[in-house]
């Protein structure tokens, strides 16, 4: 992790007010407390933090990826899984030398990294805590783990200090997104913004099974299609890179308010995401996971495929 310097976290910070932190840019200023779509005030507010032994295997190894859950998105998914966390705010707020030492907690555990959950609209509280963190020893690789509606001004302040970028690619259609998500222009906003991430981490790299820097993707598989996946993985093969890692996930449940809406009320089928295995194959995406077809509907455990046990 490069050095965060007084500079920089003043530029971070600059980002609130007014707030351009996302891709929404609200213009509203935080440091004041206003609040913006996002609902995310002045002072980080989390929901927990812990060594957490279901996210990707290379992220997890034997002691556990070191994961804080931020409360509120920048995304507000009809069939958000964490929907009290996300859009109904559970969660307390920490001063940020509690946030630091959250980190360096998780460190002395033994995590492989620390993964910052919904990070979007506290990134630049999160790096002042980060600069404290680093004065301390925090020295192992940082996971940004978001919905892939960036702002690219805020990614380009990120470059040299996040390791691992794990965006979701949620839609390959804005209509899509703008009805389940409520996020205009995903498709258009998400695109430059992975590029973006790639071009300052490149492709996973492992090394004896844990994954020290990179790009990992995670595509929920919608039913009916709505998360065109198709579309997604060329646009990954094509303009990103055929070796990047992609985690095609299956475990999809109508939950919150999902079952308001009849293309999405319901699981996906064990065709649909056959299908989705097909075209990520289509286009040579052969180094991530896929899920066992019989497993979709008991617990998924995403399981690597026989290439990419160790990428060097
Ligand atoms: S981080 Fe929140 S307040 Fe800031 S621009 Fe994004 S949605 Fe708006």
């Amino acid at each position: 992790m490069k050095k965060i310097t007084k500079e920089l976290i003043d530029e971070f910070y600059n980002l609130l007010s007014p707030c351009r932190v996302c891709p929404r840019k609200c213009k509203v200023d935080r440091l004041k407390g206003e609040i913006g779509n996002c609902k995310a005030g002045s002072e980080v507010k989390i929901s927990s933090y812990h060594q957490h032994f279901g996210e990707e295997p290379p992220l997890v190894g034997k002691h556990g990826s070191g994961t804080i859950f931020f409360t509120h998105c920048n995304l507000h998914c009809v069939y958000c899984q964490n929907y009290e966390i996300s859009q109904l705010g559970m969660g307390r707020e920490v001063a940020l030398e509690e946030l630091a030492r959250m980190m360096l907690r998780l460190q002395n555990l033994g995590c492989h990294n620390i993964n910052f959950v919904t990070p979007t609209p506290w990134v630049p509280q999160i790096i002042r805590a980060l600069s404290i963190a680093q004065e301390k020893g925090l020295n192992i690789p940082l996971v940004y783990n978001c919905g892939g509606y960036e702002a690219i001004e805020t990614l380009r302040l990120l470059d040299g200090i996040v390791d691992i970028y794990m965006p979701d690619i949620k839609y390959a259609d804005n209509e899509y997104a703008e009805k389940y998500s409520s996020a205009p222009k995903y498709w258009d906003i998400m695109r430059p913004a992975l590029k973006e991430m790639h071009s300052q981490v490149g492709d996973l790299v492992v090394e004896n099974g844990i994954a020290k820097k990179g790009l990992l993707i995670r595509h929920l598989v919608l039913p009916n299609n709505i998360a065109g996946s198709k579309k997604c993985f060329e646009f990954i093969s094509q303009e990103l890179s055929k070796n990047t890692v992609v985690n095609p996930m299956a475990q999809y449940y109508p939950t919150f308010k999902a079952v308001r809406f009849q293309k999405i009320n319901r699981r996906i089928t064990a065709q649909e995401y056959r299908q989705a295995l097909a075209d990520l194959e289509r286009n040579c995406l052969d180094k991530g996971f896929k899920q066992t077809i019989d497993t979709i509907f008991r617990s998924v455990v995403p399981e690597w495929t026989d290439n990419l046990k160790n990428t060097n």
